[in-house]
């Protein structure tokens, strides 16, 4: 008799957890129809502003494990212009040490986390091509 009642109390300790979160809000979501917003914070994958970039190569020396190059021309004017600003996503640390040194905010982390591919070769990008952020 007396391990009935505990079997029973048991039975309805269980019953009261399972209870506790049928009713409270799922937080799991139906992707890919659902989609998540990362927080402010987040940091997807390393992206450039061409525009802003002043080719200074400081982002590229802050990077501990080079995935980051700077290609640049010396203009008429003595300015440096950026042709290309090859990203290697395959070895990334997605630490964001290139960012803390840029002089001029032009490369950060954005949101993207969709970043599988098929082919590592695409893992290795030109952001001077690919990134058109200007804010
Ligand atoms: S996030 Fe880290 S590992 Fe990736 S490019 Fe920037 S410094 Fe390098
Ligand atoms: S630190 Fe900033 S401005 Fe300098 S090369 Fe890198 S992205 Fe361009």
């Amino acid at each position: 008799m007396r391990k009935i009642l505990d079997y029973t109390i048991s039975l309805l300790k269980g019953l009261g957890v399972t209870a506790k979160y049928l009713f409270r809000p799922s937080v799991t979501l139906q992707y890919p129809k659902q989609r998540w917003t990362p927080p402010e914070r987040f940091r997807g994958r390393v992206a450039l502003r061409p525009k802003k970039c002043i080719s200074c190569q400081m982002c590229a020396r802050a990077c501990p494990n080079n995935c980051l190059e700077v290609k640049f021309n010396v203009g008429e004017d003595k300015k440096r212009k950026l042709n290309e600003f090859i990203y290697r996503m395959d070895t990334c640390l997605f630490c964001g040490l290139c960012v803390e040194p840029c002089p001029a905010s032009a490369i950060f982390m954005n949101h993207d986390y969709e970043l599988s591919v098929y082919d590592r070769n695409t893992l290795i990008m030109n952001l001077v091509k690919t990134d058109s952020y200007v804010e």
